[in-house]
């Protein structure tokens, strides 16, 4: 039988919770990183290492625990308002949405709330995996209107933008 192509069905938008530039640890756990300026970086592992259902014995981005099977991972660095030692910016996360614009063009993946999501809001659906209870994404710094089930759409609206 032929291998079984890699299947990407999903993308999973986090903050690294680090500095604004990517580290040797950021690159060890999410295929695209992008820093406080912009620059999108790409990880140790591609997507494709992500794209089929995994085991303890596969080699992959561990981005979203419970949820990195099938899925795409894109952090930008920084964390929230005040965060030291930053605060993720806009040009990172506009840059990070025409990422997954790109991804989703590629590996033909629809902008939905099951298919183009942050961490928090897995962490919200799976109560009983380790995302449960992550914060990343729950706040725009630079719109903070909204309130953080309101992020994710705010995001997603960003990425069909670009595409
Ligand atoms: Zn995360």
């Amino acid at each position: 039988m032929p291998p079984v192509p890699p299947q990407l069905q999903r993308i999973c938008l986090h903050w690294t919770a680090g500095g604004l530039t990517p580290n040797a640890v950021d690159k060890q756990h999410y295929h695209f990183i992008v820093a406080g300026d912009g620059t999108v970086v790409s990880g140790k592992y591609t997507p494709e290492a992500n794209g089929k259902q995994l085991t303890n014995r596969d080699k992959y981005a561990a981005h979203c625990g419970g949820g990195n099977s099938f899925t795409i991972g894109i952090a930008v660095c920084g964390g929230p308002k005040g965060f030291k030692p930053g605060t993720f910016t806009q040009a990172s996360l506009e840059s990070a949405c025409r990422k997954i614009a790109e991804c989703c063009h590629y590996y033909g993946i629809g902008v939905t709330p099951e298919t183009v999501y942050t961490h928090y809001e897995f962490g919200l659906r799976h109560a009983g995996t380790d995302s449960a209870g992550k914060i990343d994404i729950n706040q725009i710094p630079w719109e903070p209107s909204l309130s953080p089930k309101a992020v994710g759409d705010y995001i997603r609206q960003r990425v069909t933008s670009y595409l």
